[in-house]
């Protein structure tokens, strides 16, 4: 196996004989000669061979069609036509696989993404999705290397996992036992003790309660790996699989918190912006054409790679939630009636809310901190005092918990500093139900040498979502997982 990819030879001078291995994007025949533009995925551009007319056996020349795989020999020359430094002078074609025009779904034209949605096994042979995967790698072996470069350890959290204290109702279910004739205990209810585990289990929906034992004894650590919500939500910004970075760190307050999350967003973004050029172009022109189709007060004000600069280049904007809701009650969309959910000081923020905080009331992205206590988790550090407004309005009781709010997306992460107190984290689980011999070994973090801790999660489709400018989540993982969708 000799050959050298599309990107090398692109950048190779002229005057040898290589080989180049990939596949068909479109084959165009002129009076003179044949022209072959292949890609191999190693980078957006195509390489073009070129063959003058008659050379190439007819049977070759007619199975090099849109999508076969080929394999082609020639000299390395100076390219005749504007676009690209080097071409391959055809001397001999070797057809690995060739794809039948008739039924080969991908034409050299554009496709909506939606179709390609339905052929997600091909998708990643178009111009688009190659761009989000090269530019996904990028990001994430950006996040390992800012972790490792700042001397956190990667941990893995497992991904079966027999506590429900998180998600309840939201899990996917791991069981070996037959559907049809579970085994049954005394009172009738489905026998779990003699399920593969001996209890019940799930996939996990974070990795944050291991990600803490790891933390207090390792310092600094990150989880990064599939996270699975059996949520039935079918948002452009929700998946049932997905990717999340969870970083713990022992000794971490709030401020430190949002210190770092700003910090290694802004660094992976960078890192891209460094790395991608070519897929971001392209896929910045594809926006361009994008945003020309939709009505002018509709068109986004920034190209791609400007939005991705001004989020480097700028500090994040920090308020509390009860200074966002006031923000937000005093909006002109509040005023109008134009939200489609009130807000009013103990609601969830929803995603229209969150995104006229970034988009319209600051132009940049923003952490929101002490939420309330009862919108949020039972391991958020409780704040001692509660929360008052400007005009001196008391509200309930709040927790140190902040989200990072980012253009287009809403929330891109969700983090708080974490009770580091036996005594307020046991009563809060009594209050909201939750067993504490269920999670005893979490607990035990508590009882032995507890200490301040924080950490955060970040969605890291989320995060491609915003580095590619991509509207939909399900185009941003090879093959995407949602309600009624696992075809690949
Ligand atoms: P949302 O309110 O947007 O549903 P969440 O508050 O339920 O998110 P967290 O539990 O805080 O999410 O998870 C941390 C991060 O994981 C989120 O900030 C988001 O980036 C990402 N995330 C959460 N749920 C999903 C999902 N279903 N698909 C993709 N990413 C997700
Ligand atoms: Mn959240």
């Amino acid at each position: 196996m000799s050959y050298q990819p599309v990107k090398q030879l692109l950048q190779t001078p002229p005057g040898q004989t290589v080989t180049v291995k990939g596949w068909v994007r479109t084959k165009r025949e002129s009076k003179n000669a044949v022209f072959v533009a292949i890609n191999d995925g190693s980078t957006i551009h195509t390489i073009q061979a070129v063959a003058e007319t008659g050379t190439l056996p007819d049977d070759t020349l007619r199975l090099i069609t849109t999508g076969a795989c080929v394999a082609i020999t020639g000299e390395l020359v100076e390219s005749q036509g504007a676009g690209q430094a080097v071409e391959v002078k055809i001397t001999d074609v070797t057809i690995y696989g060739p794809a039948d025009p008739e039924k080969y779904p991908l034409q050299p034209k554009r496709h909506s993404l939606e179709f390609l949605r339905e052929i997600a096994h091909l998708r990643p042979r178009t111009n688009t999705f190659s761009a989000i995967l090269r530019i996904r790698h990028a990001l994430a072996f950006a996040v390992h290397k800012y972790y490792n470069d700042n001397g956190f350890f990667y941990l893995n959290t497992p991904i079966i996992t027999a506590s429900d204290a998180e998600g309840a109702g939201e899990m996917f279910r791991v069981s070996t036992l037959d559907p049809m004739h579970p085994p049954k205990t005394e009172e009738g209810k489905i026998d779990y003790s003699q399920d593969f585990f001996g209890r019940e289990t799930n996939l996990t929906v974070s990795g944050q309660l291991e990600g803490e034992l790891g933390a207090l004894a390792l310092g600094k650590i990150y989880t990064f790996g599939p996270t699975f919500r059996a949520e039935n939500s079918n948002t452009t910004r929700h998946l049932a699989e997905f990717w999340m970075i969870e970083p713990e760190m022992a000794f971490y307050e709030l401020e430190d918190n949002m210190a770092l999350a700003e910090d290694f967003v802004k660094s992976v973004i960078r890192y891209a912006l460094d790395n991608c050029a070519d897929d971001l172009a392209f896929l910045e022109n594809r926006l361009a054409e994008e945003e020309k189709t939709k009505k002018k007060e509709e068109q986004q004000e920034m190209t791609l790679t400007q939005k991705l600069r001004f989020v480097i280049d700028n500090d994040f904007e920090r308020l509390t939630y009860t200074e966002a809701v006031e923000i937000l009650r005093n909006s002109k969309p509040a005023k109008k009636g134009q939200f489609q959910y009130e807000v009013s000081w103990g609601v969830d923020l929803q995603s229209e809310h969150e995104r006229y905080l970034v988009e319209k009331h600051f132009k940049k992205p923003v952490i929101l901190t002490n939420y309330p206590r009862a919108i949020k988790s039972f391991y958020m550090k409780q704040d001692n005092e509660p929360a008052t407004n400007a005009r001196g309005e008391v509200f309930g009781p709040t927790v140190r918990a902040m989200d990072v709010l980012f253009p287009g997306i809403g929330e891109i992460i969700g983090g708080s500093q974490r009770e580091d107190d036996l005594d307020k984290l046991t009563a809060r689980m009594a209050e909201v139900g939750i067993d504490p011999e269920a999670i005893w070994w979490y607990l035990d973090t508590r009882r032995f040498g507890t200490a301040p801790h924080a950490g955060f999660g970040l969605g890291f489709e989320r995060l491609v979502l915003f580095v590619t400018g991509m509207s939909n989540i399900r185009d941003v993982i090879p093959f995407p997982r949602a309600p009624k969708s696992a075809e690949f």
